[in-house]
C-alpha cells in the first residue's frame, strides 16, 4: 500500500484531459496554449493534478521520436498514419508504460478510460484496438540497435541533431542535453516598467503564493515557478508583465534604443522584443514593427495595448520590402531578430527537436542573408543593427554575420562582451542553455559607418 502510494496516479478525467492535450498538440502552437486549453475542457483544476500531467505532457513532447518508434514496432506502422486520436493515447499509453512507475488503479484508467474516450471521439473498434495494444505495450523493453540509437535514448533527440550539437560544442554535449532535457518549472517573465515597478509585481505575485526568483543578469527579468496561470493572472492582464526569456530580453538591451530615436523590428511578432524597445525607449519615438504573420501580429498589437505603449506602427508586410515602405536609411537602430530554425528553444519546446529538419538550416539562412540585406538598407549613417537568433547553429549566426561583413564593409561589428559568452566569431556573443539557464541565443551587433 505504501509502495503504491508513490506511484504515479491518474484519475479517469486526467487520462482524458492528457490525451486530449496530446492530441490538440498537433494542432495548436505553442504546445502550452493546447495543453492549456485540454486541462481547462476537462476541469484540470487541481494544482497537484495540474502538475502531474504538465510533466507527463512536456515528457511525451520531449521523447516523441523515440515514442512513435516504439508505436511503430507495436503496431507495424509509422504513428502518423494512424488516427490522430488513437496516435494521441499510443504515446500517452507508451510513456506511462516506459518512463513512469503507474499505480494499478492508473493502469486500469488506461485501459477503460482511455478507451472509452477514444472511442467516443472515433469508433468502437479504435477504442479496442487501443485495449488489445496496451499489454504490449507494458511488456515492451527498449532495445536500442546500434550507438546512434542507444545515443538518442540517452540525448532524447534525433541522431542528426546530436552530431551537429557535437559539433559545436564538443565536450559540453551532453551538459547541453543534459540541460535542454531537464523538468522546466520555471517560467520566466519580464516587468514592463512601463506600468509597474519590479518589486510590485514580486509583491503581487508573492501575494498570490507564487514563487519567484531575479534573474541576475537582467534586473526586470523574473523566474517564477509553474504551472501560473496566466489567463487569470492580473498582473499580465494589466499588461504589468510579459512572458520572456532572460536571452531575449538580452536583445533588446544590447541594441540600447533611446527615447525619440526611429527604430525599425523587421521581425516583430509576437512583441516581445518591440514592447521592450518601446519601454526603454519610455514610448518616444517611433517603432516600426514588421512580420509577416497575421496571427502573430494580433497577439504584438494586443500585447502593445495592453502594456500601455504609443510608438508601435505595426506592419504585416514582408521585411525584405521594408526599404521600399518606410525608406532607406531611416533607422537610427535595426533589430533583425531573424526567423530561424528556434534549434535554441528545445529545452522550452521539446517537441521541436523531433519536428526539425537538417535541409531547413541552409533554407533559414538563405531567408536570414535576404533580410539582413533589407536591414542594412534601413540603417542610417552612424546606425545600429543587430541580428540575433534563438538557433545554435553556425549557417544561421557566425556564418551569416562573416558572409554580410564580406558583402557590406560599411559596417563593422560593435564588441560584444556580456553578459554571456563570446560566439564563434570575435565581437558576437551567445547564450547558452547549459551554461546561462537561458534559451541558447545568438547576438551581432554591427554599426553603419559614418
Ligand atoms: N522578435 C519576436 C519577439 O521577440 O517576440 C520574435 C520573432 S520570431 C524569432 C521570427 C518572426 O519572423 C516570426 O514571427 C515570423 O512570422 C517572422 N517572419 C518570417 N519571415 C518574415 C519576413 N519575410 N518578413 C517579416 N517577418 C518574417
Amino acid at each position: 500500500m505504501e509502495a503504491e502510494k508513490k506511484k504515479l496516479s491518474i484519475p479517469p478525467k486526467g487520462i482524458r484531459a492528457i490525451i486530449e492535450a496530446i492530441r490538440l498538440g498537433e494542432i495548436i502552437k505553442p504546445s502550452q496554449y493546447a495543453k492549456r486549453e485540454a486541462f481547462k475542457k476537462h476541469d484540470v483544476e487541481e494544482a497537484w493534478l495540474n502538475r502531474v500531467l504538465t510533466m507527463i505532457f512536456y515528457d511525451i513532447m520531449k521523447k516523441q521520436g523515440l515514442i512513435d518508434k516504439v508505436i511503430k514496432e507495436i503496431v507495424g506502422v509509422t504513428p502518423l498514419i494512424l488516427d490522430p486520436w488513437l496516435r494521441a493515447a499510443l504515446r500517452v499509453a507508451v510513456d506511462i508504460a516506459l518512463f513512469h512507475d503507474p499505480s494499478s488503479q492508473t493502469i486500469k484508467n488506461l485501459r477503460w478510460k482511455a478507451s472509452d474516450f477514444i472511442s467516443s471521439r472515433t469508433h468502437p473498434y479504435v477504442g479496442m484496438y487501443f485495449w488489445d495494444l496496451l499489454d504490449k505495450i507494458f511488456e515492451y523493453k527498449p532495445n536500442p540497435k546500434n550507438e546512434l540509437e542507444e545515443l538518442e535514448w540517452k540525448y532524447l533527440a534525433p541522431s542528426w541533431l546530436i552530431e551537429r550539437v557535437k559539433g559545436i560544442l564538443g565536450d559540453e554535449t551532453e551538459d547541453f542535453f543534459r540541460s535542454v532535457n531537464k523538468r522546466h518549472e520555471w517560467i520566466s517573465i519580464r516587468v514592463n516598467t512601463l506600468k509597474a515597478n519590479v518589486e510590485e509585481v514580486i509583491g503581487e505575485l508573492e501575494e498570490d503564493g507564487v514563487e519567484v526568483v531575479r534573474s541576475e543578469r537582467v534586473p526586470t527579468i523574473l523566474k517564477i515557478k509553474g504551472p501560473y496561470n496566466f489567463d487569470t493572472s492580473s498582473a499580465f492582464n494589466e499588461g504589468k508583465i510579459i512572458v520572456q526569456e532572460e536571452a531575449s530580453a538580452v536583445a533588446s538591451i544590447v541594441l540600447d534604443p533611446k527615447p525619440g530615436e526611429t527604430v525599425v523590428d523587421l521581425a516583430a511578432a509576437p512583441g516581445g522584443k518591440t514592447t521592450h524597445l518601446a519601454e526603454l525607449m519610455k514610448n518616444k519615438g517611433k517603432i516600426y514593427a514588421f512580420d509577416v504573420d497575421k496571427m502573430r501580429m494580433k497577439r504584438l498589437k494586443d500585447f502593445v495595448k495592453r502594456m500601455g505603449i504609443k510608438i508601435v506602427k505595426p506592419l504585416v508586410k514582408d521585411a525584405r520590402k521594408a526599404p521600399e515602405i518606410i525608406g532607406e536609411e531611416v533607422a537610427d537602430k535595426v533589430l533583425l531578430d531573424a526567423p530561424c530554425t528556434s534549434s535554441g528553444t528545445i529545452g522550452k519546446n521539446p517537441e521541436l527537436r523531433w519536428r526539425l529538419r537538417e535541409d531547413k538550416i541552409n533554407e533559414m539562412s538563405q531567408l536570414q542573408r535576404e533580410l539582413l540585406e533589407s536591414a542594412a538598407r534601413l540603417v542610417k549613417p552612424g546606425g545600429r543593427l543587430l541580428y540575433t537568433t534563438c538557433s545554435i547553429f553556425k549557417e544561421e549566426n557566425e556564418k551569416n554575420i562573416r558572409w554580410f561583413l564580406n558583402v557590406h564593409p560599411e559596417f563593422k561589428l560593435v564588441p560584444l562582451k556580456s553578459p554571456y559568452d563570446p560566439g564563434f566569431l570575435e565581437g558576437t556573443m551567445r547564450a547558452w542553455p547549459h551554461r546561462h539557464s537561458t534559451i541558447g541565443f545568438f547576438y551581432a551587433l554591427l554599426e553603419k559607418s559614418k
